[in-house]
């Protein structure tokens, strides 16, 4: 390849990468002047253009020297005036690189765990489009590692290097992880963005060893942007992969590139792993993301219904938000379900649908009849424990506080067992309008508020209220 050759293909990698009219600016008049054995000369037309690129895009140029010629180790920048004259046999002319394809230098990636932006857009086979920050439901549990998330894409390798995110199984961390890759391709195009399983890495590396190649693994891992390896926890006790990883994690840190990682433990807990390699692990940030509460579960359940474009009955997502706690890949697995049954069957979904599924999956063991058919077994105990006593304090039947009747006394009695279910169990509003017989949340929260008010001042209902919960050991 001639060095004009080489410079030309450099500036097409350089150039995604930099505003255009600064691209413009500083690589006007520029070529490689000589080339010696593994070092290249490049010249600037100014000592201002020279230093100014020098000092910035050192790195960048490097990176992609070595793509386009790996035998190219060093890079020297001079100033040469005549760069500037029409008939310089050095200089690269600019428009032959603005006109290239954006995608065509991208395309020429060699590596099949890359992710990268093309003409129509984003293209992956390895990552899920929708997997990005603005479909990730943000609640109180997630918000710390989605906040991580966002200051990584907007300031890749920087101070939150590495990132490290870490929860149970189903909670989003593969899409946290590959929403960030997305999100820094989407505002740095040109950057190298490689997303991968460690499952995948020990592969890779089997692979290489088997076909002697571990050279070009090591190349094609160590000059990425940024590097997001999901679930570490396969390294376990794996400990060429680990000593491979070890090496690619300090080159990467090293030259300030961001390293996203996902486990299934926080990194002092990862067992058959070096201690060098958990260090590592903690000397960014660590984060972890917890189980949603309902009305994160809720949201979630929304937002993609909502993305999907199907309408569904409020009351049928919440009960489905209800049931599943335990994590957001069965809880999705179930909206799925109730979808696709519906679909086929061409019609509305229900909360009854919904309590056969749940059942058939044996997550509910029986369905409650009368007020509450979506709320799991132990929930329903230890609520119904609280409206019998109430009910047996007062005088009336469980039936009166959960039904209809509109009697002062019920009315009231059925307020304070309202009131006692939202202060001890720390339901939400709707969930426990709906084992109130399918009452609204602002009910609930009328009664709520009216019980709290009356505290302040009624020695009566001090008293009654302290005396149902001392006989329930609240
Ligand atoms: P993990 O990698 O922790 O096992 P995933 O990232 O695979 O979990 O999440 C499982 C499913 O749940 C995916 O479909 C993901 O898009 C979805 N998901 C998880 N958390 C959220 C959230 N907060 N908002 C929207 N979708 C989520
Ligand atoms: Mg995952």
């Amino acid at each position: 390849m001639s060095n004009k050759d080489v410079w030309k293909k450099v500036l097409v990698r350089i150039k995604p990468t930099i505003k255009l009219p600064l691209f413009k600016t500083w690589f006007t008049d520029t070529g490689i002047i000589d080339r010696n054995s593994n070092t290249i000369i490049v010249g600037f037309p100014t000592p201002f253009a020279k230093k100014w690129v020098q000092d910035r895009y050192h790195l960048k140029i490097k990176q992609a020297v070595q793509e386009v010629d790996p035998t190219i180790q060093d890079i020297e920048y001079q100033v040469h005036s005549s760069l500037t004259s029409k008939s310089s046999v050095h200089k690269v002319v600019l428009d032959s690189v603005l006109s290239e394809e954006d995608e065509k230098c991208v395309r020429k990636v060699r590596n099949r765990n890359e992710v990268y932006i093309g003409k129509k857009g984003l293209k992956s086979k390895k990552l899920n489009v929708r997997h990005t920050l603005e479909n990730f439901v943000v609640g109180k549990d997630n918000k710390l590692a989605h906040a991580a998330c966002l200051a990584v894409s907007s300031m890749p390798g920087g101070i939150y290097n590495p990132l490290y995110v870490f929860s149970g199984v189903g909670l989003g961390k593969t899409h946290l992880l590959q929403a960030v890759g997305l999100d820094i391709l989407k505002s740095h195009p040109g950057s190298r963005v490689i997303y991968m399983t460690a499952e995948q890495f020990t592969n890779e590396i089997i692979e290489a060893i088997g076909k002697r190649k571990t050279k070009e693994f090591k190349d094609k891992y160590r000059t990425v942007d940024c590097f997001i390896l999901d679930d570490i926890q396969f390294l376990e006790n794996k400990d060429m992969s680990q000593m491979e990883f070890f090496h690619t994690f300090n080159d990467l840190y090293d030259n300030n590139k961001q390293i996203v990682l996902s486990s299934d433990n926080p990194p002092k807990d990862l067992k058959g792993f070096k201690d060098r390699l958990k260090g590592r692990f903690g000397m960014g940030t660590v984060v972890e993301i917890l189980p949603p509460d309902y009305e994160t579960r809720l949201a979630i359940l929304k937002q993609r219904s909502q993305e999907l474009q199907v309408i569904i009955d409020p009351e049928v997502l919440e009960c489905i938000a209800f049931n599943i706690e335990s994590n957001v890949r069965d809880l999705l697995g179930v909206l799925m379900q109730v979808i696709s049954q519906t679909t086929l069957n061409d019609t509305v979904p229900t909360i009854e649908l919904v309590a056969d599924i749940l059942s058939s999956q044996h997550r509910i063991h029986q369905i409650h009849k009368n007020n509450a058919p979506n709320a799991p077994v132990d929930q329903i105990k230890s609520i119904n424990q609280i409206i019998e006593t109430v009910a047996n304090y007062f005088h009336v039947t469980k039936d009166d506080l959960i039904g209809p009747v509109r009697k002062k006394n019920i009315m009231i009695a059925r307020q304070i067992s309202m009131y006692i279910v939202r202060y001890e169990l720390d339901h939400s509003y709707e969930k426990i309008g709906e084992y109130f017989g399918g009452r609204n949340h602002t009910t609930v929260l009328h009664a709520y508020n009216l019980i709290e008010s009356r505290l302040k001042t009624d020695h009566r209902l001090i008293r009654d209220i302290t005396a149902i919960k001392r006989e329930m050991g609240f």
